[in-house]
Order: structure tokens, then sequence, then C-alpha cells
């Protein structure tokens, strides 16, 4: 039987991939650890933004996470990544606001990098894993994954095949179609049921003040909607590119950057599609790609005044002086009542209503409303065991696979798998 190359190869070097070699590399030094990533830069969605959250369940997947579970991995977390934490203030009066109204304001521990940052974060963790003797192979693409009677391991394109004793994968959202060809040609069983739909706000900070009190607040409101990922400082609405279609999403640079005096952050709602049991991704796509087939090749952004007296918004709503601001994302001005289905623009416009009750501004004529915000989670492999094995000597953590929904929670993922391993 021929030797493995490596006793343990990991596919992405995303936060699942270096939560994994962080572990194993501390507990067992001499095992010989690849990382691969098909980017010219390790490491994954550490690179956007790279808000961290502490607090259960937020970026955990419920169904896989008990709160002990992922109280127990956090400090590992904390320990590898060393966040600044940020200070909240008022947070009583806010959540006392919220309450009244049927709305649940979560208190996390929360701390944030920043777009231009992350970047000396990043080197400083494959510094770390370096001097540990983990390899890294950037720019190259793994085409697939296997484990057969000799044991695991991985086709690299253009180059051939590497064996290990151990495999994780950990490809992240944009490895979805990557990772569901490998489950499907290694015959395990997977399940894709769930997405997050929304759009992406973005005003003024005044009418959002808020966010001098707690940097990324957590509003759950009713019908299963949410705040997520809010951006401030010097923020911005981008665009995250998939084939044929663009969706919009936000980050923000960090504190020491002057400011630009715009807030954006997602409200998402929440999708499980059952009986019958349909794909979230296909959902996604078809939702994303009508999206873009109206705002004629892009995402739509309409004014807050214009969706309020039922008109679409122009170009020229863009320049009017009424309007107080320019959007940092300019796509295409239209009407999100053509591309939003019915029951999830009603139950957003609810939340909006009373999160404008709670803290008065968001609802104001300038307030952007961007669309298509969508997140495609997972396809849930059927695991195996609690460390996400998915087969003899393989195993799937990250967004990807649907063990997480950011960061930290990706981070302990990598960190259960190798915990398995061990
Ligand atoms: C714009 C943006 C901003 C975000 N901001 C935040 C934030 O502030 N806070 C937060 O908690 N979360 C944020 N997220 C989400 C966060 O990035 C993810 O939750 C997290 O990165 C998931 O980690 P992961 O390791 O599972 O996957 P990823 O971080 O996506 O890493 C996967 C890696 O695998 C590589 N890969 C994929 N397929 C292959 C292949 N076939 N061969 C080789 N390599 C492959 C990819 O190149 C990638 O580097 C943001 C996401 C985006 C897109």
């Amino acid at each position: 039987m021929p030797a493995p190359d490596y006793d343990i190869i990991i596919v992405g070097t995303g936060p699942a991939g270096l939560g994994a070699a962080f572990h194993l590399s501390e507990v067992s030094p001499s095992l010989s650890i690849l990382m691969l990533d098909r980017e010219k830069i390790c490491s994954g969605g550490l690179l956007n933004d790279c808000k961290q959250n502490y607090s259960y369940p937020i970026g955990f997947v419920v169904e896989n996470w008990t709160r002990e579970e992922a109280e127990r991995l956090l400090p590992q977390v904390e320990k590898c990544l060393q966040p600044v934490f940020k200070e909240k203030k008022n947070l009583g009066i806010y959540q006392r606001r919220a309450e009244r109204i049927g709305v649940a304001l979560l208190d996390v521990r929360q701390a944030h990098v920043g777009t231009d940052r992350s970047r000396a974060l990043i080197r400083r963790l494959m510094a770390e894993l370096e001097s540990r003797g983990v390899q890294f192979r950037l720019e190259t693409e793994v085409t697939d994954v296997f484990d057969d009677a000799v044991g695991p391991g991985v086709v690299i394109s253009n180059t051939g095949t590497l064996r290990a004793r151990k495999v994780i994968v950990a490809p992240g959202r944009k490895g979805f179609s990557f990772l569901q060809q490998v489950m499907e040609r290694m015959g395990i069983d997977y399940i894709d049921n769930v997405v997050d739909v929304g759009i992406r706000l973005e005003t003024t900070l005044n009418n959002y003040p808020i966010v001098n009190d707690y940097y990324d607040p957590k509003f759950i409101f009713p019908d299963g909607v949410r705040t997520f990922c809010t951006n401030s400082g010097h923020a911005r609405v981008v665009l995250e590119r998939y084939q044929g279609f663009s969706i919009v999403n936000g980050h923000a640079l960090s504190e020491q950057r002057a400011g630009n005096n715009l807030v954006n952050f997602a409200l998402l709602k929440t999708i499980g599609l059952r009986d019958p049991v349909r794909s979230g991704q296909q959902m996604a796509v078809f939702l994303g790609r009508l999206a873009n087939e109206i705002g004629g090749g892009k995402p739509l952004m309409q004014r807050v005044g214009d969706f309020r007296m039922g008109k679409r918004s122009t170009a020229e709503t863009f320049n009017e002086d009424l309007y107080s601001f320019h959007p940092s994302c300019p796509v295409t001005a239209g009407d999100l009542g053509l591309a939003v289905p019915a029951k999830i623009m009603r139950h957003i416009w609810a939340a909006m209503k009373k999160l404008d009750t709670i803290l008065p501004g968001i609802l104001h004529p300038s307030t952007i409303m961007y669309y298509p915000e969508i997140k495609m989670y997972a396809n849930k492999p059927a695991f195996l065991d609690r460390h996400f094995r998915v087969s003899r000597n393989v195993y799937m953590v990250g967004d990807g696979a649907g063990t997480s929904r950011g960061i930290t929670g990706a981070w302990a993922s990598g960190i259960r798998a190798a915990e398995g391993i061990r």
C-alpha cells in the first residue's frame, strides 16, 4: 500500500480550514498538514470585513450545535483570532423598546477588523501555522475528493492526485457546486432546503445612530426576519458575483479609516423548503437571476420614499435634492415589488416598520433598499458523527457544508472536525 503524501489535507483556507489546522498543529505537532486553496491569498471570508461574533447562536447552525458545544470552543477561536471586543452602550433601553413590540435584540460579543486590516490578520495566522510546519499551496484548485480502499485523497486540476490519512473539505459558500459534485460522486446523501432571502438597507448615520452604541445590532423580528451584518464607519454596499448574476453584500473599513457617514445592513428572511423539499440553492439562483433580469444585468435599488408611494425609483430619483446621499453601490434604480416574492417583501416591510418604531429614522424616504441579498447556505451532508465526518476518512465543515454561518462558527466547526481526527 503506498504511503500517503500527508497526514492531513485541508481543502480551503477559510476560517473552517484554519480552525482545523490550528487545532491539529497544536495538539499533534508531528502531523504533516497541507492546506490547499484555489485563490491567490489565504483565506476565504476572513478577507471581507471580518466582524467576529462570539455569542451563540450567531454564526452557528442550531441543528448541529448546542450552546454548550459552541461555548466550549469559542474561547479557542478567541485565542487564535485575538479579537478586540466592542463596547456596547444603552443596550437595556433598546432591548426594552424592542420587547414592547415583540422584537428581540440579542446581546452579542463582537469584534471588527475591517477589510483594510484583514490581510494583516491573515498574514499573521499563516505565519503562525507555517512556523508550526503547516504547508500551503495557494492557486491550486481541487477538482475531486475520494475515499477508496487505499485511503482518502484529493485530485488537483492539471497536476494529479495527493493522498492523506484524513481529508477535511472546507470550501465555503462559493464551493457549493464543487461540494455537491463531490457528495454525489462519493454517494453521500445531502439536503439543501434552507435559503435566506432579503434586502440590504443603506442610510445615513443619523438615521441609524444605534451603531454608535452597538456595532452590529442583532434584531430578531417575527416571521423569521433578522438584521444581519451591519456596517458603519467607512461602509459600502458591494456586489458578490455568481455565475450569470450578482447579489449585494456589505462591508466596512477598520475604525482607523475616516467615516463616510453611511450605514448598511441586511434584513433577511429564512426560508425552509419542505414537503416537497426543493433546492434552496436553485431557489436562490432563480430569484437572483430574476432580479438581475429586471435590473438589466444588475441588482435593483429603490428609495424607501418611492417604495412607500408604490412607484419605481428612477435614475432621477437618485439625483433629486430631497435625497441626501448617493448610493455607495449604484445598481439599477427600479421597483423591488417586481422582483421580491410578495410574502418575503411583506414580512421584511413589517420588520422595517417595527425597526423604525424602535429607532426612528430608518424609514426616511432617502433610505435605499437593495435587492437581492441572498445567503445560499449549504448542501448539508448526512454526517456520520458529531465531528462532521461524511465517510471513513473525509470530513466536511464550514459554511459550504452547513455547519456554520459566519467566521467564528466556521472556525469552531474546523476544531470539531480536528477533534474527531485526533
Ligand atoms: C462580502 C462578505 C462579507 C462577509 N463578512 C463577514 C463578517 O464580517 N463576519 C462573519 O462572521 N462572516 C462574514 N462573511 C461570511 C464569512 O465569510 C463566512 O461565514 C466564512 O468565511 C465561512 O468560512 P469557511 O471556511 O466555511 O469558507 P470560506 O471562508 O469561504 O473559505 C473557503 C475557501 O475554500 C476555497 N475553495 C473553495 N473551493 C475550492 C476548491 N475546489 N479547491 C480549492 N479551494 C477551494 C475558497 O477559495 C476559500 O478560500 C462574509 C462573507 C462575504 C461574502
